[in-house]
């Protein structure tokens, strides 16, 4: 049983990846910037906030917090998203979700120009990554397809069973999947029989937000799991959508909680700010 290591496999991309794009930009005095909107208070959006700054500072990139009020009006967020906008030497934009109620995160989205949209939720981008066109990717389904594949695993070909169908993840990792080639079938609330489903599964990515949901019964002998879920426990430990006991009994291979499809998403993150900087550099 091999254990999918988010955290070696992000590691080894910013050390053998990202490192000498950014430098490379840097040679010709680019430096790639992220900004990421913070509005109120979220111990959770806290914390992945530092993941954030830690990779980015890792990568070489500058990344920057701008931290509001929760009481800030949405006028205001969309009029700061405006001048990030027009900002040349920022080149990736996220905001930081949940936002407050009154402000409209459909809104928020839609206001952040597609080529900084390093979070890939913008419309236009969502759209080319169902396109199987090149695009900035929305970052937890594109660091779930490269452990996949940094795993060993060809997807061409494979039975995919996906367990979540939400706009950020479920949808576009069932996508990716398919572009790559995947016999596709996406479960959800509704799906009737899903201990059938997943029987016939050679790939499961779990994504239902419910703490160890599925557990190695549910699970085909020889699977290979991708475990999105992330919750923390009354003993103050993390855990996954996967009941990682029991199913690593049964797996072939499994991404763990902490330390599988956390570090991936940031990775992507980052890596998404490089490729903006970089294609803006070339469209100068
Ligand atoms: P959502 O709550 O938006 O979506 C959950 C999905 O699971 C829905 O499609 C829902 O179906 C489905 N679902 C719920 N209950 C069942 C059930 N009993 N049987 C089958 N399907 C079910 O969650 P997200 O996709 O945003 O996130 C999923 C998990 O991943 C969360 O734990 C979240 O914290 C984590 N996460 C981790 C990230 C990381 O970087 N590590 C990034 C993003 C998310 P329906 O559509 O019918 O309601």
């Amino acid at each position: 049983m091999q254990i999918i290591s988010g955290k070696e496999i992000a590691e080894k991309i910013i050390q053998t990846e990202l490192i000498p794009r950014v430098d490379k930009l840097k040679k010709q005095n680019i430096t790639p910037k992220l900004v990421v909107i913070l509005i109120g208070e979220h111990p959770a959006s806290a914390s992945y906030v530092r993941q954030k700054e830690k990779f980015a500072k890792q990568a070489g990139i500058e990344s920057e917090v701008r931290q509001f009020d929760e009481t800030i009006s949405e006028e205001e967020i969309l009029s700061e998203i405006e001048k990030i906008n027009e900002d040349s030497k920022i080149h990736g934009i996220i905001v930081q979700l949940p936002v407050p109620k009154h402000i409209s995160v459909q809104k928020i989205l839609r206001a952040i120009a597609p080529a900084k949209d390093v979070d890939g939720f913008t419309p236009e981008n969502v759209g080319k990554l169902f396109l199987g066109e090149e695009t900035l990717q929305s970052c937890t389904p594109k660091g779930i397809i490269r452990m996949i594949e940094e795993s060993g695993e060809e997807l061409t070909g494979k039975r995919v069973v996906v367990v979540g169908r939400s706009n950020i993840v479920g949808k576009p990792v069932a996508a990716l999947c398919l572009n790559k080639n995947a016999t596709v079938t996406v479960c959800h609330s509704k799906t009737k029989n899903l201990k059938k489903h997943l029987k016939t599964a050679e790939i499961v990515i779990v994504a239902v937000g419910r703490p160890e949901f599925i557990r190695g019964e549910d699970l085909p002998a020889g699977a290979v799991v991708i475990d999105v879920g992330i919750h923390r426990k009354e003993d103050g430990k993390l855990c996954g959508d996967v009941h990682f006991d029991s199913a690593k009994e049964v797996v072939s291979k499994i991404s763990p909680v902490p330390g599988g499809v956390g570090p991936m998403t940031v990775v992507s993150l980052i890596e998404n700010t490089v490729i903006a900087a970089e294609s803006m550099n070339n469209k100068q």
